[in-house]
């Protein structure tokens, strides 16, 4: 089994094609689902660059919020309007602007067989676990819990080979030390120190990139 992790939105542009906005969303392509990580800060940014990278809103599932900030979930209510029968996950303090099919989520737990939420760290945000290989793909938000504890509580379900997502003001670098995949984006503010120090490791983020786990 792959995945492929497609950055819908984020502060910088990796397709030039693609509107760089400060923010961050991504389609998870995984366990025979597709699962909008996020939405950005614009609705019409978010569906723009969806159509321009060929994501047809309604040919997504489910919907997992990371955390309130308006720049993860500013997209939702344009994309409900545009697939109102998506699940949409979101953690126990949100209380989403729209109506439908909406789950809270508190504690950790398994979402799906190999999809699993670290559940909501520090009353504000959740991380979603994806199983690939028998190894944990962590995609984070902004981080806002910490590092650490995020991957503290992602260990529960296995062991964490990659972290793609927001790191904000992270710099306890030797966290990453173990990962065989770090994409640092959004707002992370040492993501040079942190590729320096990584740089097998480490790929370049932004809007369009995609990344394939585990390839060859
Ligand atoms: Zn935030
Ligand atoms: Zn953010």
């Amino acid at each position: 089994m792959t995945m492929k992790l497609t950055i819908v939105y984020d502060n910088e542009a990796y397709n030039k094609e693609l509107d760089a906005d400060w923010g961050f969303s991504c389609l998870i392509e995984a366990c025979g689902r597709r699962i909008l990580f996020d939405t950005g800060a614009s609705g019409p940014i978010l569906l723009g660059n969806m159509k321009k990278l060929g994501i047809d809103p309604r040919s997504i599932d489910e919907v997992f919020i990371s955390h309130s900030h308006f720049d993860h979930t500013g997209g939702l209510s344009s994309f409900l309007r545009a697939n109102p029968k998506a699940t949409t996950y979101v953690p126990a303090s949100f209380r989403p602007p729209a109506a439908g099919n909406i789950v809270s989520v508190k504690e950790p737990g398994q979402l799906h067989p190999n999809l699993f939420s670290t559940g909501e760290l520090g009353g504000i945000e959740q991380s979603l676990a994806v199983k690939v290989e028998g190894e944990l793909v962590v995609i984070a938000g902004c981080s806002h819990p910490g590092i650490g504890n995020i991957m503290r509580a992602a260990s529960q379900f296995g062991k964490v080979s990659a972290l793609v997502g927001g790191f904000h003001s992270f710099s306890e670098l030797r966290l990453l030390k173990e990962l065989r995949l770090v994409c640092p984006c959004h707002c992370t503010q040492r993501k040079a120190e942190i590729r320096k120090a990584y740089p097998l490791s480490c790929v370049e983020g932004g809007a369009g990139k995609v990344i394939e786990v585990w390839p060859g």
